[in-house]
């Protein structure tokens, strides 16, 4: 699933490639895959908007549209959007927009789990912790979500009403950095390890952005390329090969659900 760097490297190709194009051809090609907040038709009511901006909001995309409304993209586990000069045969093709200028921009999704919803103003992507990459994101921005909580660090870091656009490898990746065991309780964390934590996050995610994203099943950005941060995972998908720092083997537990990757020796 598309985690944070991902979603990020997607929108930034996107803001490039779409950015103040107008949409000329709405073709929904599989109903359940979009969502209308408004009254009316989907395609008639997105026709003939310009695409303003596309920002990131946590692990959603938000197209904002000249109108004030939004264009929301939800990828989950398999989605995909691509920009395309001519639309490409695609089984797993659920939305097509054809803009002005020529061009196209499809929205493909294997599972069929992800979904684009117009909105009257991108409220989609409301209930959502802070950004881990917003400077308002500070160490005591973080104790104060922590504060109190009895539930494991690993699990609460994917409490997207907590912290927003954190998943589970870059969770794992930032815990082991920190050197903070996955089932610590959240709020028991002293002061310098909640900082410790703090600037692993940040680390991890500007690091993983950088190197566009991670491509652990058939991630590629909306330029069709993959990404490189699975080549430098500490933790992430290692079980029982050894640590980059002690060489002890990497254990695999699983936290609400999630496969948890952990060095027994590094992170306490
Ligand atoms: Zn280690």
């Amino acid at each position: 699933m598309p985690e944070l760097p991902e979603v990020e490297t997607i929108v930034r190709g996107l803001a490039r490639a779409v950015s103040g194009r107008r949409i000329a051809e709405v073709r929904v090609e599989m109903a359940g895959s979009v969502v209308n907040d408004l009254p009316g038709d989907f395609a008639e009511t997105l026709r003939g908007e310009r695409i303003e901006s596309v920002t990131r909001r946590a692990k959603f995309v938000v197209m904002r549209l000249g109108s004030g409304r939004a264009l929301t993209v939800h990828l989950r586990m398999t989605g995909r959007l691509i920009v395309e000069a001519q639309p490409q045969e695609d089984a797993y093709s659920r939305l097509r927009l054809r803009f002005e200028d020529g061009g196209w921009l499809r929205f493909s999704d294997v599972r069929r789990f992800g979904r684009v919803r117009l909105t009257a103003d991108g409220a989609w992507a409301a209930g959502l912790g802070p950004e881990p990459l917003d400077p308002a994101f500070t160490p005591e921005a973080l104790r104060g979500l922590l504060e109190g909580r009895r539930t494991p660090i690993k699990s609460l870091l994917l409490d997207q009403s907590r912290l927003a656009g954190v998943g589970n490898i870059y969770a794992c990746e930032a815990l082991y950095l920190a050197g903070i065991h996955p089932k610590r309780r959240a709020g028991g964390l002293s002061k310098a390890r909640v900082e410790r934590l703090h600037a692993a996050l940040i680390r991890v995610l500007g690091r993983a952005i950088r190197m566009r994203g991670s491509s652990i099943d058939d991630y590629v950005d909306a330029e069709g390329l993959r990404g490189g941060f699975q080549n430098t995972l500490a933790v992430y998908g290692r079980e029982g090969l050894s640590c980059r720092r002690c060489h002890a083997p990497i254990k695999r537990v699983t936290l609400a659900q999630r496969g948890t990757f952990y060095c027994p020796r590094c992170q306490r």
